[in-house]
């Protein structure tokens, strides 16, 4: 059994414009040490999937549907007492910004004690052997002098480890972190995502990435999600999605990835902005920046389902295999040209 079993979840928001249709019919399943990367860009839907299964959207106004299945058990019919049970000691998330998810006035310790407390019954000296250990865990040098420093004392990148301590503290099984790396430089963002990878082997947590990059998917994910206006494009195993990419929003988003070895002179742009979720195009979502679209795209939602010799790989676009296949090829052999 999948340790995360998510089944046509629905996430409407009542707005005074109408009704925001943020997350529209996504399934996935997380195996227990997976790691799940759902990528797309801003307003795709990825975080608000997440907030969702974590019970975090504001109650008022939002209209759920769809299971969200933990051990078996519907996260979106659980009370606010259980999902306050499930978060912290068996799901957790680790934010993007660290800075506004950790409270200025109060050591980095006392809210690690603090986070301990709520969920064990321990004294507060267990609990603060704890931090330190959890400190170390994430390579936070000198654990035992630092405990007692304030989240200003830290770099961005440090801040970033005491929240995956944070995140650790109750050894969840699956974490959720969403946009880890983003607010931080490209060495520290290798080190965060390198220390995830090792925590995820040591503590044995399933993982779902929320990321608008691609690179980072190919680094850490098993199993990738592509979101595109609250849908799902593609689905796949990682390495198949990186070597028969099948959906042309797929092949827009590594297009524009950039490549260290590879010289480009500029990066591919898809072009346009994503829709607006409170009046989607009509057919597939995509059509109005898809440079390969048919009149049967503006009219038709494709479905997603899957390649016809691979029950593991979805996609949803009209395009025929022949023509998908042609051009994913064209994409690598392009970008291996480049590389040689
Ligand atoms: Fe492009 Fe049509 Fe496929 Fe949508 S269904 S991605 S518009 S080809």
């Amino acid at each position: 059994m999948a340790l995360l079993e998510v089944n046509d979840l629905k996430t409407y928001f009542q707005t005074d414009d109408g009704i925001v249709k943020a997350v529209d019919g996504v399934s996935f399943s997380v195996e227990k040490g997976k790691t799940l990367g759902i990528v797309g860009e801003s307003g795709s839907g990825k975080s608000v999937t997440c907030l969702t299964i974590m019970g975090l959207n504001s109650k008022k106004n939002t209209i759920t549907s769809g299971e969200a299945l933990f051990n078996g058990e519907n996260l979106l019919t659980a009370g606010s007492r259980r999902l306050r049970e499930i978060r912290g000691n068996d799901i957790a998330m680790i934010f993007q910004d660290p800075m506004t998810s950790l409270n200025p006035v109060h050591s980095i310790g006392a809210q690690l004690v603090e986070a301990v407390q709520l969920h064990r019954d321990v004294s507060k000296k267990v609990a603060r052997a704890r931090a330190v250990e959890l400190l170390k865990a994430v390579g936070i040098p000198r654990a035992e002098r630092r405990v007692d420093d304030y989240p200003h004392q830290f770099s961005g990148g440090m801040r970033q480890r005491v929240m995956i301590a944070m995140a650790l503290v109750n050894d969840p099984d699956l974490l959720i972190a969403d946009e880890p790396t983003t607010a931080l430089d490209v060495t520290t963002q290798a080190q965060i995502m390198n220390l995830i990878k090792r925590l995820q082997d040591d503590f044995g947590s399933a993982i779902i990435v929320i990321t608008h990059d691609l690179g980072v998917v190919a680094e850490a994910a098993d199993d990738v999600l592509v979101m595109y206006a609250a849908e799902v494009a593609e689905q796949a195993p990682v390495e198949k999605l990186f070597n028969r990419p099948f959906h042309p929003y797929t092949w827009g988003l590594l297009g524009s990835l950039p490549r260290l070895d590879i010289e480009v002179e500029r990066l591919v742009q898809i072009p346009g902005q994503p829709p607006s979720l409170l009046r989607p195009p009509s057919g597939c979502r995509f059509h109005p920046r898809c440079p390969y679209v048919m009149d049967k795209c503006k009219q038709v939602d494709p479905p997603l389902v899957a390649i016809s010799d691979d029950s593991d790989h979805l996609q949803a676009c009209h395009l025929d295999e022949e023509t998908k296949d042609r051009e994913a090829k064209k994409l690598l052999e392009s970008t291996m040209a480049q590389a040689s």
